[in-house]
């Protein structure tokens, strides 16, 4: 957490007390105001006074210790300390009126209680403290059974767990009865035999976020079958599905592990938001993967993939698409744009964000969906970035995406016409054609955020890029 710690008399004395007198500090705990707990111990962790922060987790005043915003590098020592903390309100009664401790937070997620303990006193808790009861009854299901809650993110890269999540995991493990550890955002990068490992020992139930990177699709049905588990998943990260039968005549064997995946699918009755990256088996299976939801979706993302004319007649049809706010496309091959024209249609009064970048797309594809793309009144950002657009078909969409009044962020590629035959930017040309086609926008509104940008160069190996305060170029500049 980013702050300018307050010089106030208090926070002096309380760095000084702690700092020289660490058995004064912590018989002092029992007997100090719930008002500075929060100021004492960050200064406490800061400054790695785990004696002391050992004292302080049993009788913290609140609901909920979020202790991630302050942990920006996960310390084992801290970490221990922590825990250690938390055994004495397993094992022993809690100080009278105080460990009211339910929740230990190691997601980075509530800095705010920080900043506000911290820059004053004087903050009225109830709010706060409402607002973490409240994220820790929605946390999740076994709340009210469990004693202690350890809700954090668990990353697992390279097949192996941090040395810190190692000692909270077993440490969760041992006291199985009375801690409850909440994964709610997961992310695998492994080889499956470890994947499973971690589906079968988290609450599958805890899960809101879960990316998995290199799954193999042979184990695509044992996944699955976890998969199916986590009815409050709402966001769903697949990233490349590695197909080691790819030189094997194996399509029926293909379908059948996909299919696996796809029968899950409708059980996941949260899920909001699907990526799905560098997936080869996505190829003419689109609509299997979006017939099967049963929710509508808010974002729906397909990079680095390729999609043929049946993946994307499906878009305009499929109806948990009606409500799109995210559509994210780019590095995707798309053989045919008339569809895409069809969604837009569609979503056009949800569509928040558009990014077609590096789709290698020209002129005929984007005449094809621009008309419907000038409805889309709600687009915040836009990136058509490393598409081969011409300058009278750029100068055109430019006049339809003038009429978005809400675009916060607009990506242009530079036309085709600022190119030598080797592809490098004429910076004389781009120099001259560029702010005439900000003129573009600027006469029907005042763009916050536009700009032209070029394919990498080969000499600075950076694009050239013009917005609204001017060039920026490290070739030329
Ligand atoms: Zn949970
Ligand atoms: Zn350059």
């Amino acid at each position: 957490m980013e702050h300018q710690a307050p010089s106030t008399l208090q926070r002096l004395a309380v760095v000084s007390l702690l700092k020289k007198e660490e058995a004064l500090a912590i018989s002092a705990v029992v007997g100090l105001p719930w008002f500075l707990f929060p100021a004492t111990f960050e200064v406490a962790f800061r400054n790695n006074h785990t004696n002391i922060l050992r004292a302080m987790v049993p009788a913290w005043p609140f609901t909920c210790l979020p202790v991630g915003a302050l942990m920006k590098t996960p310390h084992l020592e801290t970490l221990k300390a922590l825990l250690d903390g938390l055994d004495v309100l397993i094992t022993e009664e809690a100080c009278p009126g105080r460990g009211k401790t339910r929740v230990l937070d190691l997601t980075d997620v509530n800095s705010d209680f920080w900043s506000i303990w911290i820059g004053t006193y004087k903050k009225d808790c109830s709010h706060q403290d409402m607002r973490q009861k409240k994220s820790v009854e929605t946390c999740c299901y076994s709340v009210v059974k469990k004693y202690l809650n350890v809700v954090t993110d668990l990353k697992l890269v390279n097949s192996q767990l941090d040395e810190c999540t190692m000692y909270l995991w077993q440490w969760a493990q041992q006291r199985k009865g009375s801690v409850h550890l909440c994964c709610q955002k997961l992310e695998i990068w492994a080889d499956s035999s470890d994947v499973i490992d971690i589906l079968q020992s988290v609450d599958l139930h805890c899960i809101r976020e879960l990316k998995v990177t290199y799954l193999q699709i042979e184990d695509m049905a044992l996944f699955g079958s976890y998969l199916g588990q986590m009815r409050n998943l709402h966001t769903l990260m697949l990233e490349d599905i590695m197909n080691t039968y790819r030189n094997i005549d194996s399509e029926e064997l293909k379908e059948e592990w996909m299919n696996t995946l796809f029968s899950q699918l409708p059980k996941l009755h949260c899920l909001l938001h699907l990526y799905v990256d560098y997936i080869h088996v996505l190829v003419g299976s689109l609509a299997e993967w979006l017939r099967h939801l049963k929710n509508p979706l808010e974002t729906l993302s397909i990079t680095c993939c390729h999609l043929i004319q049946r993946d994307l007649d499906y878009l305009p049809q499929c109806l948990n698409l009606c409500g799109l706010k995210h559509l994210y496309m780019s590095y995707t091959i798309l053989e045919e744009l008339k569809p895409l024209g069809k969604l837009l249609e569609r979503v056009k009064d949800t569509l928040q964000t558009l990014d077609l970048e590096h789709c290698w797309l020209e002129d005929s594809a984007f005449s094809d969906f621009m008309p419907a793309l000038s409805q889309c009144s709600q687009l915040l950002k836009i990136n058509f970035v490393n598409n081969k657009l011409s300058l009278p078909l750029l100068k055109q969409l430019l006049q339809h995406t003038a009429k978005l009044n809400k675009l916060t962020q607009e990506l242009y590629p530079v036309p085709l016409e600022c190119y030598d035959n080797r592809d490098q930017v004429i910076i004389e040309r781009f120099d001259e054609i560029c702010p005439k086609l900000l003129d573009i926008l600027r006469s029907k509104r005042q763009p916050k955020a536009a700009s032209f940008v070029s394919t990498i160069c080969r000499k600075c190996f950076r694009s050239c890029v013009y917005d609204l305060e001017g060039r920026h170029c490290l070739c030329w500049q």
